[in-house]
């Protein structure tokens, strides 16, 4: 058995404690290393105006060639290191990673891995879910657990002005049906509200999908990358959000199913499901943050607003063994002392990641 240290806010400044046998690696501030999130590709089918807006990611935005990505088997390397220092789950994202030609061979490939107590770790994926309708049921075959699908509106005018797409929102629905059917399931959908844009979408996404057995997750607008011109007066917090379905749909909180969960459940009163908060910019949650990233070239970053990863593509083409990537990983965790939510408004950033690039 692993053991897990939990640390309180005030020993966040203090050094890591010592590892001990089987425990996860930790960083600076006492964080275990328990999510790997891996960006298969930088490119997406969708331009919505929050993440990779047209006038920056247009026809002329250099996106990154096959040969600079990872192949299946090199993610699969850096996988296993990870889930041998403490990584339980896996999230496949993008770019839109379905766009991947074969993912589910890495799916695949991914699930055959054991960690040091023999338990496969959690597969998810989070996806438009435009090619999810055809894909599902391959994934599940494949070995993915669970998906997470992003739909910001029901109404089909707005839904293809905030993508940029020409999508239907149908299509989308369309594939979280299918992968419930095929048992990815419960299919988490995540709805991120800008201010003026689809805040107005808040209660008939909240009615749709009561009851559905999928659970809808409210974001708030964060200000990553550099590109989406975020203000913070488009930001509707968490608790305004809850507020609004509260009044018509009465909520109760729900406990947190595990340390570092990034959302914050609500259950309706009436047994209909649950929603979803993910508050990153009014209650930030760096404390709880135990999530590294794998870009797809091979680069670690230890924070979702960093502005420079650690390159492991040179090692694993270099014939390193499997001892000096572990260092490596190891080393990059143990360093890691970014808490970019907590400090925001301090902490300038010129050149911060996109999250298309890194997934979310
Ligand atoms: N393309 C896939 C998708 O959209 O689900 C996976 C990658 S996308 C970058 C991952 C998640 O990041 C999506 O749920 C998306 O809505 C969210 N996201 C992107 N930009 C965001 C922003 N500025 N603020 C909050 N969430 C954002
Ligand atoms: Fe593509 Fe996802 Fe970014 Fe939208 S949020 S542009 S679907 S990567
Ligand atoms: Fe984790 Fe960085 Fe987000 Fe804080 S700002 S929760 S450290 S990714």
């Amino acid at each position: 058995m692993s053991r897990v240290i939990f640390h309180r806010p005030e020993d966040r400044h203090r050094p890591a404690p010592a590892l001990a046998p089987g425990d996860a690696v930790r960083d600076v501030y006492g964080r275990p290393l328990r999510d790997l999130r891996i960006s298969v590709t930088d490119r997406c089918n969708f331009r919505c105006t929050y993440c990779m807006p047209r006038e920056v990611f247009g026809s002329d935005h250099a996106f990154l060639p096959h040969s600079a990505l990872l192949t299946f088997e090199e993610i699969t390397r850096v996988a296993a290191v990870a889930v041998s220092q403490g990584v339980r789950k896996i999230r496949l994202t993008g770019g839109e990673p379905l766009l991947r030609k074969q993912i589910e061979v890495l799916v695949a490939m991914l699930a055959q891995l054991r960690g040091p107590d023999g338990q496969a770790p959690e597969l998810t994926l989070t996806t438009n879910g435009t090619l999810l309708a055809k894909k599902a049921d391959a994934l599940a075959r494949a070995g993915l657990n669970r998906v997470t699908v992003s739909l910001d509106a029901l109404d089909d005018a707005l839904f293809e002005r905030m993508s940029d797409s020409g999508v239907a929102v149908a299509t989308v629905l369309a594939g979280i049906d299918a992968a419930a059917r095929a048992g990815l399931a419960p299919v988490k959908v995540n709805m991120v509200v800008r201010r003026g844009m689809n805040d107005a979408q808040i209660l008939p996404m909240a009615r749709h999908f009561r009851g559905s057995g999928h659970v809808l997750r409210f974001i708030e607008y964060m200000d990553v990358g550099n590109s989406n011109g975020w203000r913070m007066d488009e930001v509707v917090t968490g608790a305004d959000i809850v507020r609004l379905v509260n009044d018509e749909f009465p909520l109760r909180p729900a406990q947190a199913q595990y340390r570092g969960e990034v959302a914050s459940r609500w259950a309706y009163a009436d047994g209909a499901g649950e929603i979803g908060l993910i508050t990153s910019v009014s209650q930030p949650f760096c404390g709880d943050c135990t999530r590294l990233r794998l870009s797809p070239e091979g680069r670690l970053f230890t924070c979702l607003f960093a502005e420079q990863g650690h390159d492991l593509r040179a090692l694993l083409r270099s014939g390193a063994g499997d001892q000096a990537l572990r260092d490596r990983l190891a080393g990059v965790w143990q360093a890691r002392g970014d808490r970019y939510s907590e400090r925001r408004g301090q902490a300038h950033r010129d050149h911060k990641i996109e999250m298309s690039y890194i997934g979310g």
